[in-house]
């Protein structure tokens, strides 16, 4: 009797790994899903909060995948080992702060370990050579298949045909002239297999799985390592940079302005550990203090909020700000002018 094979996906909610699976489920493998949550993945996150998204489903994207073939998924959180992957990547960062090449290295290993404790044979990724600049070229991708330790363990069902066989092909564990050629950046091949596959309704994030492709999250983040005076974050942290405007007027303080109910809603939940302001006299956003903020410094933030309130065109407006553990007290204040508010303070 020939063994069942059993193998691992790499499963991003996207639809490269969702086409890798299925093509490894139809050559009779057991497969089972890996999705690692690393704090900043886009997955479900600001479009699940932001009232304007309403229209889009607010879905875990990777457990949809997972329903969606009929394969159980292992959601992994590795948000402090994955720290050292952003702040220190030995391969560098792409065009922002997404350290790719790393990060598939470091996910790879994770996985590598994963299959050696519960008797998996290989793992499955969605890559395509060509697709990604830094992390899926020729030259890369045996990087990461070597650095991780997964060697030929790797699979990349997608793309395998250009590649040299893994131990799966070699051992006849599945039959490589199943597998695929696809190469570089057109989608066309992925949205035709899929509608073969009668596969519709897939994910189809912009520019990657993470915010760390994102021009202004890399901003904002290399503006909180500078005002921290250290190259380190919280998870809380790297979520609040995913939502609201980022303001910071002075080094020492930055104020983090709702843009509508959702974000204020999610805000509220940090009241207790940041200063807070609110409009009193109209209503208006909700507002957190990020630093060390003097009464003067937090005046100004109130001359902010007030900006964004309905009371922008207002003489005056009232604006309560309460410090962590002590009771509100209300400042009245001239809203700045809408275009009085510095570009440069914009993080
Ligand atoms: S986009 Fe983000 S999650 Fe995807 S490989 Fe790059 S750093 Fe990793």
């Amino acid at each position: 009797m020939t063994q069942q094979r059993k193998a691992v996906a790499l499963i991003s909610g996207g639809l490269d790994s969702m086409l890798a699976t299925k093509v490894v489920l139809d050559l009779g493998i057991h497969v089972e899903g890996i999705n690692f949550y690393t704090g900043f993945c886009v997955e479900g996150h600001t479009h699940a909060i932001r009232n304007k998204h309403q229209a889009r489903p607010k879905r875990n994207n990777a457990l949809w995948v997972a329903e969606q073939l009929g394969i159980k998924l292992h959601i992994i959180e590795v948000i402090e080992e994955y720290k050292n992957v952003v702040l220190n990547p030995k391969h560098g960062y792409g065009q922002h702060m997404n350290p790719c090449l790393d990060c598939k290295g470091f996910m790879v290993r994770k996985a590598h370990e994963w299959i050696t404790e519960n008797g998996f044979d290989f793992i499955v990724t969605g890559e395509v050579m060509g697709q990604r600049p830094m992390s899926q070229r020729r030259d890369t991708m045996p990087v990461v298949a070597r650095e991780s330790g997964a060697n030929d363990l790797l699979l990349r069902p997608l793309c395998a045909k250009h590649l040299a066989p893994t131990r799966p092909e070699r051992e006849g564990w599945i039959d490589r002239e199943k597998l695929l050629d696809f190469h570089g950046r057109s989608r066309k091949p992925q949205i035709a297999l899929a509608a073969k596959y009668g596969l519709n309704d897939y994910a189809q994030p912009a520019g990657g799985c993470c915010f760390l492709t994102n021009e202004q999250y890399s901003h904002k983040l290399t503006d909180l390592f500078a005002a921290r005076g250290k190259r380190d974050y919280e998870l809380d942290d790297i979520m609040l940079l995913k939502v609201g405007r980022h303001l910071r007027p002075r080094p020492n303080f930055k104020v983090i302005v709702g843009r509508e109910e959702g974000e204020n809603n999610y805000l509220e939940g940090y009241r207790h550990q940041f200063t807070h302001l609110r409009t009193v006299s109209h209503s208006g956003p909700l507002a957190l203090v990020d630093g060390d903020a003097s009464d003067a410094d937090l005046e100004l933030a109130a001359q902010i909020v007030a900006r964004y309130s309905q009371g922008r065109e207002a003489n005056q407006v009232s604006v309560s700000i309460t410090r962590v553990g002590e009771t509100a007290r209300i400042v009245e204040v001239v809203p700045f002018a809408q275009d009085a508010v510095p570009q440069e303070w914009h993080v």
